[in-house]
């Protein structure tokens, strides 16, 4: 029996206004290489400089996984020759990066946690990129020289259901602290996975292979079964010694296959040593406190609204697990409605209505209008069904919640005296029913209420029916 071993490394574009060492915007789409200056093209003599708002995103991501700042890191030269790296060398951290000995916890369904060690997260420069077109390969360096985090875990995940609550855990907590948007299908969230096998029980790290090029969480859980059953039929037939070893893989979505890119270079390749063209980083004591002030993170938003809102723990994390969406809820909150229908109509009303391109970001209804619209239908102005036909109508048209109430007529009748003329209509014309209801036949009480509102077409307040009838029938 054997147990899986899988540590990751993941690198986050953070979202800076600058690149990293010059003063180039990092928006890349751009017209090729127009976001460029000598020092990202690395033309001779000109000299980086590091962005200030790196380190402080680097501090922010820090303080969350509750790691240890350096506040003095360095930067060193890791060599590898690419076209799309025009110093032939990447800038990087290995010996003192800014962030050491993190944490993060991931939650399993049934309740339970893990924590997972994160070794470091260093700052490095990005590469440009090289797009092929046909025989041709064209190199854009847009991307070169962009802010990069890697963050580094230990070898403490042992299946995918563990690698994908990590990542999704890092991904919202990058989303919370807004340093990066963290997309993983535009390589802002770039994910490698290190698997390794061992006997269950042995302590000892067998070689591991390194994963490339996976861009959604199906893909990481696929890719690492199929590398695990590589190495575990290996094991088994004898041959593991021989047709394991260190490299990088690539996975293959189409072929559902991991298969060899290039072998595993050693640190001794990369001929890495400190980069004599830049100072070391500092942080001072002032930096430090003023970078150490972050947002709420989700699991502490989580608890509050379990706390507050009187939530059960699913709702709570299916709602703060997208800090968009827990910023939905609160606003919708401010409207002084019930945190299960605020739930309700966003999780369910709301989502079920997007469509596409359509996400809660940029939805016709905003949070305000949706809060006021549940709202609504607590005062009683309109009822639960109405209101659907409301944000129907609202998902189509830019309108005032209360001008498409009057336009579309949906407007309850709670004015008893009209209420109460039906009722007493309806208990004449039915004489049989009101004897057998008031000898004891308990169940027609819902008959009356039917026709009630099947007589008001619907608009009467069914509360109001309910008191009115249950008064004149005893
Ligand atoms: P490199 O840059 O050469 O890939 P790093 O030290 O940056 O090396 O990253 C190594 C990654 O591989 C870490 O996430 C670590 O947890 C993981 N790892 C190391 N050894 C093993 C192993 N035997 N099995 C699985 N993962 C491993
Ligand atoms: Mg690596
Ligand atoms: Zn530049």
């Amino acid at each position: 029996m054997f147990e899986v071993v899988i540590g990751l490394e993941v690198h986050v574009q953070l979202n800076t206004k600058t690149k990293l060492f010059c003063s180039c915007p990092t928006s890349f789409n751009h017209k090729q290489n127009t976001n460029t200056c000598p020092t990202c093209l690395a033309l001779p003599g000109a000299l980086p400089v590091l962005n200030k708002e790196v380190l402080h995103k680097s501090v922010m991501l820090g303080t969350a996984i509750d790691a240890t700042i350096n506040q003095t890191s360095y930067f060193d030269r890791k060599s590898y020759f690419y076209p799309d790296s025009p110093s032939a060398y990447q800038i990087t951290q290995l010996y003192t990066p800014v962030v050491e000995h993190g944490k993060l916890k991931i939650d399993f369904e049934d309740g339970t946690h893990k924590t997972i060690r994160i070794n470091r997260a260093h700052i490095e420069a990005d590469a440009g990129k090289n797009i092929h077109d046909g025989d041709i390969s064209k190199v854009d360096l847009n991307r070169a020289g962009t802010p990069l985090l890697e963050i580094v875990s230990e070898p403490d995940m042992s299946n995918g259901e563990e690698v994908v609550l990590y990542l999704k855990k890092l991904h919202s907590i990058i989303r919370y602290l807004d340093i990066g948007d963290a997309n993983m299908q535009e390589g802002s969230f770039r994910v490698d996975v290190n698997v390794s096998i061992r006997p269950k029980g042995d302590k000892k790290l067998y070689t591991r292979v390194e994963i490339k090029n996976i861009n959604s969480f199906k893909f990481i859980q696929k890719a690492i079964e199929l590398e695990v059953a590589r190495q575990v039929e290996a094991w088994e037939d004898g041959v593991y010694e021989q047709e394991i070893c260190q490299e990088t893989r690539l996975f293959d979505q189409i072929k559902q296959e991991t298969r060899s890119m290039r072998g595993k270079e050693e640190a001794a390749d990369y001929r890495y040593f400190p980069e004599p063209d830049l100072l070391k980083a500092v942080i001072t004591d002032e930096m430090l406190e003023k970078f150490s002030i972050i947002p709420e993170l989700p699991d502490e938003k989580m608890a509050r609204f379990v706390k507050d809102y009187g939530m059960n723990d699913y709702s709570a994390s299916v709602v703060t697990s997208a800090v968009e969406m827990a910023h939905f809820f609160e606003t919708m909150m401010q409207e002084g409605i019930s945190a299960k229908n605020a739930l309700t109509w966003l999780t369910t009303e709301l989502q079920g209505r997007l469509k596409g391109e359509i996400n809660i970001t940029n939805s016709p209804v905003d949070a305000k209008k949706l809060g006021h619209l549940v709202k609504r239908i607590e005062d009683g102005t309109i009822s639960g069904k109405a209101a659907k036909e409301v944000l129907d109508y609202l998902m189509e048209k830019e309108e005032d919640i209360d001008s498409v109430i009057e336009t579309l007529g949906l407007k309850q009748v709670s004015d008893t005296g009209a209420i109460e003329a039906i009722c007493d209509a309806v208990i004449s014309a039915n004489p049989e029913k009101v004897e057998q209801y008031q000898g004891g036949k308990e169940k027609l009480f819902g008959f009356f209420v039917g026709q009630v509102m099947k007589e008001s077409k619907g608009s009467a307040n069914p509360q109001t029916v309910n008191e009115l009838l249950k008064a004149k029938l005893g």
